[in-house]
């Protein structure tokens, strides 16, 4: 199939039929400062559409979120440590399968990665929503282990 392909021969609307739409890398993060481990953490970014998990700055999020990640081919090595070990992109520069529930396999459905547990939609807040966004601890206890590259 032609996700299968390396990366970097994908045609355009191939990149982004790869998205699984799961919306982990619009999560905040944090960073060991010690070991560099990153994890995500149940607050999403600002730009997040928390209804559809799309958005709502697509063309214009490099210049509206400096933290946004822009995943392209030549992202790569470098950004991995930022993607959820889920994402297709990560999973394909690694030459790993797409996981089973991936949208892609299912018709372009969501309904089996959303059964699998791994879209965001419903499991995320608004940053508006902390207590205190100042709080080292509250972003500690907010972590989705199971989500982040150091989790399961
Ligand atoms: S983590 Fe990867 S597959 Fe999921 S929404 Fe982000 S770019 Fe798409
Ligand atoms: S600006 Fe970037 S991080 Fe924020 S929702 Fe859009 S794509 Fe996701």
């Amino acid at each position: 199939m032609w996700w299968d392909k390396p990366l970097d021969t994908l045609s355009a609307s191939e990149w982004e039929s790869l998205c699984d739409g799961c919306g982990k890398c619009c999560l905040h993060k944090i960073q060991d400062e010690y070991s560099g481990d990153v994890w995500l953490t149940a607050v999403a970014c600002e730009f997040l559409d928390p209804d559809c998990v799309r958005c709502r700055e697509y063309p214009r999020r490099a210049e509206v979120q400096p933290a946004c990640m822009i995943i392209t081919p030549t992202a790569f090595p470098g950004i991995l440590p930022a993607l959820p070990n889920t994402c297709a992109y990560r999973l394909r520069w690694e030459n790993k399968p797409l996981p089973v529930w991936h949208p892609l396999l299912h018709g372009g459905k969501q309904t089996q990665m959303t059964r699998c547990g791994h879209s965001v939609r419903d499991r995320v807040i608004g940053i508006e929503k902390m207590q205190d966004p100042e709080d080292e601890d509250e972003w500690e206890a907010l972590i989705i282990p199971e989500w982040s590259d150091n989790g399961s």
